[in-house]
């Protein structure tokens, strides 16, 4: 088959996606492509089609935070972040060290965690709301503390944003069982608060050790909270997304918030683009691991 035949039938499997994808999403109409960028994908890249600014996927690091005293909440074990709360926003990155293969369970961890009291956030909730899915996803989503829906019902992502999530998901040709979903903190702040840089700070080594359990071969960061905890950028989201960044040797692709994409939903466009990287990521890489 002809280059110019190929590129045409990528085109239009991108077409389809794309619509299938907004179409789940709820998006009832679709921006024509500029010509400018229409006359580009046919002579370039077919998927530039529906970048408006086509994100790179190479490995770009970004400003991290490192090297400070590590976190040690009361009962946790010991955290595997080596950042403090006070350095969240500090100075450039130096590379952390992979993640060894963890030893314990998520029910080791989720027992550490119990009843916990360790924040302030304990006196609002109803319940822990801990990581929930497949323990061998290959794929995991982590956003950024649960809602009233997730703190009435004890998973994260089960409200409106949640549902957005699973279709997100299934638009990646997946079903929400074969991936893992958490938050940087599991009791649900007041009011939908974000998280302080304390609350965050003590609740994510559980986070951490759950990554260490599972080792997932990518993880999309959602939102600011979910991007400054584990990668402790600098930058926002809306900078550093659709670029692959690094969490101990382990892919990370920050996108949008779906909570964010309820109040606006043309990010649905660059957020599909962000998600796209990481299928083609994970195509190329071989699973190794039973489902
Ligand atoms: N938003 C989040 O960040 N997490 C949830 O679990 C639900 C909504």
């Amino acid at each position: 088959m002809s280059n110019e035949a190929n590129e045409l039938i990528e085109l239009l499997r991108d077409a389809r996606e794309y619509t299938r994808f907004v179409g789940e999403m709820g998006v009832e109409t679709v921006d024509e492509p500029s010509a400018s960028v229409e006359c580009a994908s046919v002579k370039t890249e077919p998927s530039a089609l529906f970048a408006s600014n086509a994100p790179s996927s190479t490995s770009h690091p970004i400003e991290n935070a490192a090297g400070s005293q590590p976190f040690s909440p009361a009962k946790a074990k010991a955290p595997l972040t080596t950042v403090s709360a006070d350095s969240l926003f500090g100075d450039l990155a130096q590379p952390q060290p992979s993640f060894s293969p963890s030893a314990e369970t998520l029910t080791d961890i989720w027992n550490d965690i119990g009843d916990c009291t360790r924040c302030g956030l304990c006196e609002g909730r109803t319940q822990v709301v801990n990581t929930h899915g497949n323990p061998k996803a290959r794929l995991m989503f982590v956003g950024e503390a649960p809602g009233a829906d997730e703190d009435a019902q004890g998973k994260p992502f089960v409200g409106r944003a949640g549902q957005l999530l699973t279709k997100m998901i299934e638009a990646m040709g997946m079903k929400r069982e074969e991936v893992i979903i958490g938050n940087v903190n599991r009791c649900r702040p007041p009011g939908n608060r974000q998280p302080t840089l304390e609350e965050a700070a003590i609740c994510r080594p559980f986070l951490f050790r759950e990554i260490a359990t599972i080792q997932p071969d990518v993880i999309v960061v959602m939102g600011n909270t979910a991007l400054r905890n584990l990668l402790e950028a600098r930058e926002g989201i809306t900078r550093v997304r659709g670029k692959f960044q690094d969490f101990r040797g382990i892919k990370v692709m920050p996108t949008f918030h779906p909570a964010y994409l309820l109040r606006d939903p043309s990010k649905k466009r660059e957020t599909w683009e962000d998600l796209k990287m990481v299928m083609e990521h994970l195509e190329s890489v071989p699973e190794n691991r039973t489902a």
